[in-house]
């Protein structure tokens, strides 16, 4: 062994404490510590011939690097959708370094750490008050799962006319329909090979809305002749937090032939409370359903799962099978993940949703769900009373807003930018109807009715400045 390797072994205890100190240091700083800065590196180092050692290299990464970190786990960080991460998370995220496993299999040789996957989905479709009749799994992000989803929507579209567009390559246009789509999942037709132009717009549902027009998609569907199709619907768009009808939606898959897949990467989560799973009723028809884990769930990324209907498994396993592995017979019989989705080889990424559902239970993500949309309104509220325009009405936890009057649209970019700058608070600009805006999403558990306090003081200075 490497000397400087056996070094590290021997010191093994000694570097793991200084690391979680550093954690608890951060952890208990996170308030302080800004949401943006200008610090800059130039990203070369040389790679030096004789290693450091763990210890020496975490002084170099502190003075060198660490100062590239923002908070954006922390309570005002309020750009993206940007979760942050539990104590228990965080017990699963290390826990999942530590043990290492190479996730795949719930049978056999290599051990069978997945079915720790199956209990942790299990979990989730009981929080989110799904049937077991979806089949999930982790990934990365809400992207592939969007990706994971819609690759096998791609394959059902192909056999609809008896293609198999994973064997032979997609050789006909697929009709893609959606209203408002993420553009992650723009992104996933252009790597499915169909095309990231090629969709049909729906329109949205008159007024300030970004659901889809339940009439005008149902003349968009007559349109196609009774040719199949792939419905790309939202729970949740990252503006207005809007939700398509997802009953009216099932009631016209009753009368025509398509896949449904739901993007509902933050706003899934409705489904947790009494106050607004409204949003959701019907969305257990769907085929496939997008949900983010490192959004409002609070798990450190990168961790989303999909839900597809186990129907559809014979689907999922001709679009991902690795069919250079012989020795896996039946992937039907011996399941793997390798089989049903884009990665072969995976961390245990389960483990910190797994101690997230286990310590915090049902009650406490409704309390957090409820917590987060209360801090929106509140925000909302407070803009209104401080020369602020809300641009769509706040249904869940993302705010949508603009400085008051025509006449400041051009200052819009200008003010937010100083606002970032200051560091204490970071919102990510937009344009809604025509109009340039910022957004404000809720979604992190540690905000506070006196971070938005705090917000509004610091808003209400920079307006005065410039
Ligand atoms: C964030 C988001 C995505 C993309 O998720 P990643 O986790 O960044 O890959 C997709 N759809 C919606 C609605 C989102 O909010």
């Amino acid at each position: 062994m490497n000397s400087i390797l056996q070094h590290d072994l021997n010191n093994f205890e000694n570097i793991l404490e200084k690391t979680k100190q550093q954690g608890i240091d951060f952890l208990n700083n996170i308030e302080n510590i800004p949401t943006s800065n200008t610090y800059s590196i130039d990203p070369k180092t040389v790679l030096n011939e004789l290693g450091l050692g763990s210890i020496e290299a975490l002084k170099e990464f502190n003075e060198r690097l660490a100062p590239l970190i923002v908070s954006s786990p922390g309570p005002r960080y309020w750009g993206f959708v940007t979760g942050g991460s539990t104590p228990a998370s965080i017990v699963g995220d290390w826990l999942a370094s530590v043990y290492d496993q190479n996730t795949q299999s719930v049978t056999s040789q290599g051990g069978n750490s997945a079915l720790i996957e199956f209990e942790t989905i299990n979990l989730l479709l009981q929080l989110l008050e799904l049937p077991d009749s979806f089949l999930g799994g982790f990934v990365t992000g809400a992207t592939m799962s969007n990706f994971t989803s819609l690759g096998v929507a791609r394959q059902w579209f192909g056999k609809q006319s008896g293609k198999d567009f994973a064997k032979n390559g997609v050789s006909e246009p697929i009709n893609i329909l959606t209203a408002t789509p993420h553009s992650s999942s723009i992104k996933c037709l252009s790597l499915l090979g169909i095309g990231s132009q090629n969709y049909t717009v729906v329109k949205t549902i008159e007024g300030n809305r970004e659901a889809l027009d339940i009439v005008d998609l149902e003349e968009k569907i007559k349109a196609l002749n009774g040719k199949p199709f792939i419905l790309i619907s939202s729970a949740g768009t990252v503006n207005t937090a809007d939700f398509d009808d997802f009953e009216a939606i099932a009631t016209l898959k009753e009368k025509y032939n398509f896949w449904w897949h739901i993007d509902g990467a933050f706003g899934g989560f409705a489904a947790v409370s009494e106050k607004y799973k409204h949003y959701v009723k019907g969305w257990e028809g769907a085929d496939s359903i997008t949900i983010d884990c490192h959004k409002w769930l609070n798990v450190p990324y990168e961790s989303a799962f999909y839900l597809i209907k186990k129907e559809h498994i014979n689907l999922q396993i001709e679009t991902f099978q690795n069919s250079n592995a012989p020795y896996l017979g039946n992937a039907l019989e011996n399941f793997n993940y390798l089989n049903v989705l884009p990665e072969n080889s995976r961390r245990l990424r389960a483990l910190p949703v797994w101690f997230s559902l286990k310590a915090y239970g049902k009650e406490g993500f409704r309390n957090l769900i409820e917590d987060s949309t209360a801090l929106a309104l509140h925000f909302g509220n407070a803009l209104i009373e401080n020369d602020f325009e809300l641009l769509a009405p706040i249904r869940l936890n993302n705010v949508c807003f603009t400085l008051k009057g025509e006449h400041n649209q051009e200052k819009v970019s200008q003010f937010l930018s100083v606002l970032n700058d200051t560091g204490k608070v970071f919102m990510t600009p937009t344009v809604y109807q025509n109009r340039k805006g910022i957004r404000a999403s809720f979604v992190n558990w540690r905000t506070t009715e006196d971070d938005v306090k705090l917000v509004i003081e610091e808003m209400r200075e920079v307006l005065s400045k410039i």
